[in-house]
């Protein structure tokens, strides 16, 4: 694909978290600018979109949803001036809304004008949003393990369930080391030594979810809750009072310590839930019982030092081949959080918007 996107058979977007659908949603907006056609694919090894914007709902109440991974955005006036078209399309939608539920302990991400939103549908609606807007198609539960370079110049992407196809170009979302780990030939020898040596390291946590039945008051009044001194839960959050609808469905959030994370990694998920169950009802003795839970392992949390995913680095992106291009983008880049997607993400479609020569001919 050099600069001539009429002869493009592709670009594949593997991962269909924040990053995947932003930019499957500016490389179609920006080559629709220009009249050009860009065919974009999602492919995503989970059952749905969201990644770790994932929003669950409870089995036999669909009212009851709660946000699983992403819990909130903390932003600045500079984050909303740099990415305003994103925060104005937003919060027109009622996508995302200023947080005015009761806040206690004390939030690593507050400081001095910053301004924390929730998203009413859930985090996974801004996913969604982006995804529509892109009318990119996507094709969940196709896991990609390997990618090669073909003679025509072109990358051969094949999933564990033995689906093959050809790309001009692949972008790749997921943390760092899974990234490291797909098989192939698709990448520059010295770019990936580069992108092994940042030792790129993420957080491990478990979030464990309660639903609880309409009308079910659950007695706790705050939207979140920052928990200091324990060892095993961190973070406590009343996912309806977060999100602004009280009278919704209650649904607890509870996520672990990274080191809870780190020393129960490899313990059965059956295991792990009975010890945060029990902490939970420790914690809060006044909880109403509920069968209707859900526990997640992130083995990949958030980035732990933002000097780690940036270090040498002069973009929030990185180039693993420059052709056929195989392109890296996400939090891993930058820092965990939606501006820090934001960011990778919007950088990378410039790069490639300039490469393919997507911008409107003058
Ligand atoms: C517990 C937790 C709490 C957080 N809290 C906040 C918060 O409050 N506010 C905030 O702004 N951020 C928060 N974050 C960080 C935020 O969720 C992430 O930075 C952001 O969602 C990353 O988006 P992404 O699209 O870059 O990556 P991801 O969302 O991880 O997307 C990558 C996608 O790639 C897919 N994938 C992986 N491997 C393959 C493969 N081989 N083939 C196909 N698909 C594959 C995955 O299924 C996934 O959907 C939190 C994260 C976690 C886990």
């Amino acid at each position: 694909m050099s600069g001539n996107v009429n002869s493009m058979s592709g670009v594949l977007i593997v991962g269909a978290g924040f990053t995947g659908a932003i930019i499957a949603a500016e490389l179609k907006r920006v080559a629709g600018d220009a009249g050009k056609l860009l065919s974009v694919t999602l492919w995503d090894k989970a059952r749905g979109s969201g990644g770790r914007f994932t929003t669950a709902r409870c089995p036999t109440n669909a009212k009851c949803h709660a946000d699983v991974g992403g819990q909130y955005v903390s932003t600045t006036e500079n984050d909303i001036n740099k990415f305003g078209r994103f925060y104005t399309g937003l919060r027109e939608r009622g996508l995302l809304t200023d947080m005015t539920a009761a806040v206690e302990g004390a939030s690593p991400y507050t400081g001095e004008g910053v301004r924390d939103m929730v998203a009413p549908l859930g985090m996974s609606s801004l996913v969604k949003h982006f995804l529509a807007t892109s009318t990119a198609s996507f094709v969940s539960e196709r896991e990609v393990r390997s990618i090669q370079k073909t003679p025509e110049g072109k990358l051969n992407v094949a999933t564990i369930s033995g689906v093959t196809e050809e790309f001009d170009a692949v972008v790749l979302t997921m943390p760092v080391p899974q990234i490291l780990k797909l098989q192939g030939d698709f990448y520059d020898q010295k770019a990936f030594e580069e992108l092994t040596n940042r030792n790129v390291e993420y957080s491990t946590r478990f979030t464990l979810v309660l639903f609880f039945p309409d009308r079910c008051d659950i007695g706790l009044k705050f939207g979140f809750k920052f928990v200091d001194n324990d060892d095993v839960i961190r973070y406590v959050a009343v996912d309806n009072i977060k999100r602004g609808a009280p009278r919704d469905p209650a649904a607890l959030v509870v996520h672990t310590t990274w080191q809870f994370g780190k020393d129960h990694l490899e313990e059965s998920k059956e295991q792990v839930e009975q010890i945060l169950l029990d902490r939970v009802y420790q914690m809060f003795p006044e909880l109403p019982k509920t069968d209707s839970r859900k526990i997640h392992k992130w083995r990949f949390s958030q980035v732990r030092s933002k000097e780690a995913a940036c270090e040498g680095s002069k973009t929030p992106y990185f180039v693993l081949n420059k052709k056929p291009l195989v392109l890296c983008a996400g939090d891993g880049f930058t820092d965990s959080s939606l501006n820090g997607c934001l960011e990778s993400s919007t950088s990378a479609c410039r790069f490639m918007e300039s490469e393919w020569k997507l911008s409107p001919s003058p």
